[in-house]
């Protein structure tokens, strides 16, 4: 296992958002996260590289690293796991007086006080890899919804992360772009990338997916292959969602 969650916690204030989160994530395997809104997916993958600091429980990464959160862990703890961990957010995030290239840049430069010259390269080839070659120099304001969201997944690439997180990456773009970040996500799956995807895109997670994990009230109900989850549920609950959407 690349990724072994135990017992995963998150709360705010009175409202218990997760309520024992545990699952496994193999190396080199995409994971789909399916679930009705506020079910608990965007802080479970948050609380995966310490977006959200969860209140109780332990991520485990192979046997190397190990961070618990039923004591506040260390910082250094958490700047490992989020090295280790890369977000795509639904809304891309992207810093608006920088360029694609500069925005790609900025983790390994700032964050990871990597070479600039060395780091430029890299981002020049993940720009070309979603497709982007053409597009270095410009701000995110003179890109299209997808093409930010492109940007977005070269940067999170960039921190060379052993885990890719996606949260609902194509939610907010219109629907005839969905289909060119769906692309950049399935190459990579090819490439052997492990990735944890939120998504309401059934038909992708069948496709790219090799497990989904349908989560309802801050619990997992039920996990299993596309085949399993998606075609033949078992719980009352997951049908009951699956009749609503699809
Ligand atoms: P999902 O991704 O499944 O739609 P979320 O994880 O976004 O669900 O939200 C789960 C619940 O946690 C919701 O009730 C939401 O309002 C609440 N929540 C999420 N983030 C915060 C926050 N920062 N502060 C307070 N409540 C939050």
């Amino acid at each position: 296992m690349l990724v072994s969650v135990k017992g995963l916690h998150k709360s705010f204030g009175d409202l218990d958002v997760l309520k024992g989160i545990d699952l496994s994530i193999e190396k080199g395997s995409v994971v789909a996260i399916i679930g009705p809104s506020g079910s608990g997916k965007t802080t479970m993958l948050r609380c995966l590289n310490a977006l959200e600091m969860p209140n109780k429980g332990t991520i485990q990464f192979q046997d190397e690293f190990n961070i618990n959160f039923d004591a506040a862990p260390s910082k250094r703890d958490i700047l490992t796991l989020r090295r280790k961990s890369g977000m795509v957010f639904q809304s891309y995030n992207l810093f608006p007086h920088k360029t694609a290239l500069e925005n790609v840049m900025e983790g390994p430069v700032i964050v990871q006080r990597k070479a600039k010259e060395k780091t430029k390269a890299l981002a020049e080839s993940l720009l070309k890899k979603v497709g982007l070659a053409e597009k270095m120099d410009l701000y995110p304001h003179q890109l299209s919804g997808g093409q930010q969201q492109r940007v977005g997944i070269a940067r999170a690439l960039a921190i060379e992360p052993e885990l890719m997180l996606f949260d609902e990456p194509t939610s907010a773009l219109d629907p005839e772009i969905v289909g060119e970040v769906l692309r950049v996500i399935r190459d990579l799956a090819k490439e052997g990338w492990t990735m944890a995807i939120v998504t309401h895109e059934l038909k992708f997670a069948e496709e790219v997916a090799d497990h989904v994990i349908f989560i309802d009230g801050g619990h997992i109900v039920e996990q299993g292959t596309p085949e399993e989850i998606l075609k033949n549920p078992k719980e009352a609950r997951t049908k009951q969602f699956l009749d609503r959407i699809l």
